[in-house]
């Protein structure tokens, strides 16, 4: 299994691939494994194939909301690493699958003696902040039905249209009560726009992507033309390397 799955990894100079490939190996990440924890030091770097990390903010009423997502389009851990510093979240694995992992001293090593390696994790967390701040605007204006139509569409951009979702979970991550995820949901399978079973969404049509999701999602697409794509043209969404099937 190539560890360029991961778009970061692909994008990356041979020679720093080089650098990092002997201590690169790969992992399957589980479903609700936790890889940070809150104010902890991250001592490893995840660079995710075609599972989904999801960085949550914990509250002490024992809430917790989503803020971040990281798929094969990202990394998680390498802006912790350079500096030494701990992780500000608590960051599960949302959805299962490999990914490559690396220590986080090495990553830090190779960035130090690379300034092209260093710039290419730089941009991502320039992404990865800006993700955060549109998801902030986005819980604090946007509907259920749209955020949750958001969620949906990113989720299927970054793993595909059938994910392994309870519908608990999904109300945890996105803050909301379980009661309106099932009342969206079922607007959504009566709209014939997903199919829901027991533990298992199937996205079925792109209208969810086209008028059901709210403005974030597009944004955030287009923060990763910016950043990664580099072109003053049209935006184009970022290629999660399988063909787009919503
Ligand atoms: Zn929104």
């Amino acid at each position: 299994m190539p560890h360029t799955n991961n778009r970061i990894l692909a994008t990356a100079s041979p020679v720093d691939l080089l650098d990092l490939r002997p201590r690169l190996r790969i992992v399957e990440l589980q479903q609700g494994q936790v890889v940070a924890e809150s104010r902890q030091q991250v001592s490893k770097v995840y660079f995710p194939h075609s599972g989904i990390l999801s960085c949550v903010v914990e509250l002490r009423d024992g809430g917790a909301i989503e803020t971040g997502m990281i798929g094969n389009d990202g990394e998680f851990g390498a802006a912790q690493a350079l500096n030494n510093k701990v992780s500000l979240h608590t960051v599960t694995v949302q959805v299962p699958g490999p990914a490559s992992v690396v220590d986080a001293d090495h990553v830090k090593a190779v960035a130090q003696s690379s300034p092209e390696f260093l710039s290419l994790l730089m941009k991502y967390e320039q992404f990865f902040l800006g993700q955060v701040q549109q998801t902030t605007a986005c819980n604090a204006v946007h509907s259920v039905e749209r955020r949750m139509c958001k969620w949906l569409v990113r989720m299927h951009d970054l793993a595909g249209s059938e994910l392994p979702l309870t519908q608990e979970f999904l109300a945890q991550m996105m803050g909301v009560r379980r009661t309106s995820v099932t009342e969206v949901a079922t607007q959504l399978q009566n709209k014939g726009l997903i199919s829901y079973r027991r533990g298992k969404v199937k996205i079925l049509s792109i209208d969810l992507d086209q008028y059901h999701a709210c403005e974030c999602h597009q944004a955030v697409r287009d923060l990763y033309a910016e950043e990664f794509l580099n072109t003053d043209g049209p935006k184009s969404p970022p290629d999660p390397g399988r063909p787009r099937t919503l």
